[in-house]
């Protein structure tokens, strides 16, 4: 199943080309705050699963191009990330003065969270700052969504902690500030377009990613190239903090990072799990004042 979030806080379920309104049988109240409801649906979903599948069925339906796509989870517990996770981009950032000496091999560097108030959706811009002289980059992720919390989770039940898969892109500016700060700008962590289950997406291994800016392709790799995998991701971070339902874990970025800038269009996609393209703008800093 594909659910989306959209039109201000609306819970969809997307077949084909189409979403489908299922807020009220997903327990979604649009009027509440904080805007926690999908992390309720997620908690409940065994149960609300039968009565959202018969919705869909049911409601009306209106071409998913014609909405506008929310992050899928604006108000988790956690957003969490894992750093240097893939062989190749460890190499390339060696390269970097500020990242010059950090290990290029397996060893492993636990995780690090960005800001909450990063996550954005698929009908979102990605806005950066004004940091000139700066490099802004693109980082193509896979989001994996939690769907039973815990803690001390042995990688071999991880999956079934697993609610569902999304992309991601893991915005960031390089540079020797606190790794937080850098990543943590509003429309920083574009997730979407929608959460496919886990139970349609099945096997995550080989699952491939891949990312283009401008039509380019930047980035491309399966997640069997991840050094912590999915299932090691959660006992590690398991092992130190309790998961709850609707945390979000990036998966970490292959090699072929590189800048973006205001005009330009960023694709990223994720087998079995969909595709989403966004505009990349200026941040308007003083309309935000
Ligand atoms: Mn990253």
């Amino acid at each position: 199943m594909r659910i989306a979030r959209y039109n201000g806080g609306h819970i969809g379920v997307v077949v084909g080309d189409q979403i489908h309104d299922v807020t009220a049988a997903a327990g979604i109240d649009l009027a509440e705050w904080p805007p926690v409801g999908i992390v309720r649906t997620i908690a409940r979903f065994a149960e609300l699963r039968p009565g959202i599948e018969a919705a869909a069925k049911a409601a009306p339906a209106v071409p998913v191009a014609s909405v506008h796509l929310d992050t899928p989870i604006p108000w988790p517990h956690k957003l969490l990330a894992l750093p240097g996770n893939f062989r190749a981009h460890r190499a390339e950032m060696s390269l970097r003065p500020e990242t010059a000496g950090a290990p290029r091999t397996d060893e492993t560097s636990g995780f690090f969270m960005k800001s909450n108030g990063s996550l954005s959706g698929a009908s979102d811009p990605i806005r950066l700052p004004d940091k000139p002289g700066r490099d802004l980059h693109h980082e193509c992720e896979l989001a994996i969504i939690i769907g039973r919390g815990g803690r001390h989770i042995p990688r071999a039940r991880a999956l079934e902690h697993i609610f569902g898969y999304s992309c991601l892109i893991d915005v960031t500016i390089r540079g020797k500030e606190e790794r937080v700060m850098r990543k943590s700008y509003d429309t920083f962590c574009p997730v979407g377009p929608w959460i496919t289950t886990a139970d349609e997406v099945g096997n995550p291994d080989e699952i491939a990613m891949r990312l283009w800016v401008n039509g380019q392709l930047r980035q491309e790799a399966p997640t069997t190239d991840m050094i912590v995998g999915i299932r090691e991701a959660i006992e590690m971070i398991s092992d130190v903090t309790t998961l709850q339902p609707g945390d979000i874990i990036a998966s970490g970025t292959m090699s072929g990072v590189g800048p973006i800038a205001p005009g330009d269009t960023v694709k990223i996609e994720v087998d079995r799990v969909g595709s989403m393209s966004l505009p990349v703008v200026a941040d308007a800093v003083a309309a935000n004042r």
